[in-house]
């Protein structure tokens, strides 16, 4: 009998293979005192795993083959940081010495006292930063504790384009199955911004994560069918439902050559409307896949991760190199580098949040960290100025809620600026300042907003789970996560109305904007500047060149008079039949 199980889709594309189940399960950790007289020799035993480790690290790293996204190498350059940071290297060995525990107690405890302070945070991408501190960990505990074989055994199962089912994979395990021809991959833990989902979407591999209880149903060798868009695990199909899915995947490498080819083909809706479609990026070395596709510019860089997995902030001119990197590999097309969205929680060597702060979300972070740390934000500043010498920057920032803040960030901006004039370091002077528009407030705002600043952005990332009280991380109230809630939807009718009226551009940078099925609502709302990762840039261009505006816009005007979810949803579904 057909088995259908339902996850969340990560990554498109449909897979057809024989499935194999490989649970990682944790392993027993050990936990004993020791004699005095062993102690150092328990440290050098602990030592020598960690270096094992980085070793095995690095020989995954230089198999990772030419031409892989460069996120790929990042990922594993995390975990060997992390492997070389004080809390992993350091902390585990003064516990030894300390409590005279064995070396994979301390490390537990150590690991322990960790997941507790990233627990706490907020932000969906930093709480992801949990999983590799635990991957990084388990590399260093199955080495002390000699069981190191999965790796092998995880290059083995991936012959023969399987679809792997597992409770959960690290970067570099993912590395190695893409390299050993993995068909697509299922987890059980994992949500959209786990490593899992942005690796798999990088390399192309259909995967669909949160899939539990996947073991109760799935025999292994037997014929699985992954849809990795719907979320989807399809097992016992018979020889007709095999050829349906068969002829899907077929359909989809079609199109997706097609895609492909729309890299040069400009931006323009059937009735002549330019639409800007930008490449939201992380690293430097993004650059490439915002390249690949065609990308009009860079309309959000997120520079935290420069911040990241380190325990001193980069300094003016490490800041001023990576932006410049960007700024020049753009030749004349806008960057737009978005100043730290950092908070208190959200501490970059995973320390546990401060004493006393309940509501980290509503809390010290983005701007408001910035304003209340000027020698954090100065650099950072004075930086972003430097790189706009060698192109065409626009200066992002996040989390606005006041026009106080407006006022402190272009002031802080003006004294950056002499001090560039008094070192006699070029930048450019009429450089845009932008505002994101992610807090209710500023939606509400935004006209007034709108005369104070040169371009708005609108992060629906944050905007819709401040605005409907709903962390989308959080499983327990995950159906509020509704883009197509009327609230949000006349925030952002709101706030490009504000834009237009000033004459000033609005771009959308959060992943609403990268969401295929809302685009016509959006060019139907008068969005004209999309922000998008780079793997759906494409789709979303095809369906812009393939709209008429006049059209679109009147269902967005009755979407937007919907009272109800559902109803908007019913009308959108009309819209992209
Ligand atoms: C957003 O909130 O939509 C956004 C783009 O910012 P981030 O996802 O980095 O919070
Ligand atoms: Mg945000």
């Amino acid at each position: 009998m057909p088995v259908a199980l339902h996850g969340t889709g990560v990554s498109r594309g449909i897979a057809l293979g024989p499935a194999r189940l490989l649970q990682r399960g944790h392993p027993e950790i050990p936990e004993y005192v020791l004699p005095a007289a062993l102690i150092e020799e328990e440290v050098a035993r602990f030592l020598g795993a960690l270096e094992t480790a980085r070793a095995q690290l690095r020989a995954i790293r230089q198999q990772i083959p030419a031409g892989t996204p460069s996120d790929i190498a990042a990922f594993i350059d995390t975990h060997l940081l992390m492997l070389e940071d004080a809390t992993l290297a350091t902390v585990p060995v003064d516990l030894i010495r300390s409590e005279h525990c064995n070396a994979e107690w301390a490390l537990a405890m150590q690991q322990e006292a960790l997941t507790r302070a990233f627990d706490q945070m907020d932000d969906a991408y930093l709480r992801t930063r949990r999983d590799d501190v635990e991957h990084a960990i388990m590399r260093v505990q199955q080495i002390l504790l000699d069981q190191t074989q999965r790796e092998e055994a995880i290059a083995a199962e991936a012959e023969g384009g399987r679809i792997i089912v597992t409770d959960d994979l690290s970067p570099g395990e993912l590395v190695l199955l893409h390299q050993h021809g993995v068909a697509a991959i299922v987890t059980e833990h994992g949500g959209p911004m786990s490593h899992v989902a942005i690796l798999a979407r990088s390399l192309g591999i259909p995967a669909v994560v949160g899939m539990h209880h996947a073991w109760q149903y799935i025999r292994d060798n037997e014929t699985l069918v992954v849809d990795g868009r719907q979320g989807v695990l399809l097992a016992g199909l018979d020889a007709a439902g095999l050829a349906f899915y068969r002829a899907r995947q077929q359909q989809e490498k079609r199109a997706r050559a097609a895609l492909r080819r729309l890299k040069d083909t400009p931006a323009v809706t059937t009735d002549g409307t330019p639409i800007a479609l930008f490449a939201n990026i992380e690293l430097p070395e993004d650059i490439q896949a915002a390249r690949r596709v065609g990308a009009a510019g860079i309309g959000l860089y997120r520079t935290e991760f420069l911040y990241m997995n380190r325990s001193a902030p980069p300094d003016e001119e490490e800041q001023y190199r990576a932006y410049s990197k960007v700024v020049k590999a753009l030749k004349g097309k806008p960057v737009t580098i978005r100043t730290l969205d950092l908070g208190a929680d959200k501490t970059t060597d995973g320390a546990a949040p401060e004493r006393g702060v309940t509501n980290p979300a509503l809390g010290l972070r983005a701007v408001r960290l910035c304003l209340r740390e000027p020698e954090l934000f100065r650099p950072q500043l004075r930086a972003i100025l430097r790189a706009s010498a060698h192109g065409q920057v626009r200066l992002l920032i996040p989390m606005i809620t006041t026009l106080h803040e407006v006022r402190q960030v272009h002031e802080l901006i003006e004294e950056a600026k002499a001090e560039l004039r008094q070192r006699r370091q070029p930048y450019a002077a009429d450089i845009a300042i932008g505002g994101m528009i992610e807090v209710p407030a500023a939606a509400i705002c935004a006209e007034d907003f709108a005369r104070r600043l040169d371009f708005l952005s609108i992060g629906t990332n944050d905007l819709i789970q401040y605005t409907l009280a709903a962390d989308r991380m959080d499983d327990a109230i995950n159906h509020l996560y509704q883009p197509l809630h009327p609230a949000v939807l006349r925030l952002i009718h709101t706030t490009l109305q504000a834009g237009r009226e000033a004459g000033i551009p609005v771009t959308m940078c959060g992943e609403m904007a990268g969401d295929p099925l809302l685009t016509r609502l959006l060019l139907g709302l008068g969005l004209t500047e999309f922000s998008v990762p780079p793997p759906v840039l494409l789709e979303v261009k095809r369906i812009i060149t393939d709209s008429e505006l006049e059209p679109l816009r009147r269902v967005a005007r009755s979407i937007l008079r919907q009272d109800d979810v559902d109803q908007s949803a019913a009308l959108l579904a009309e819209l992209n039949d």
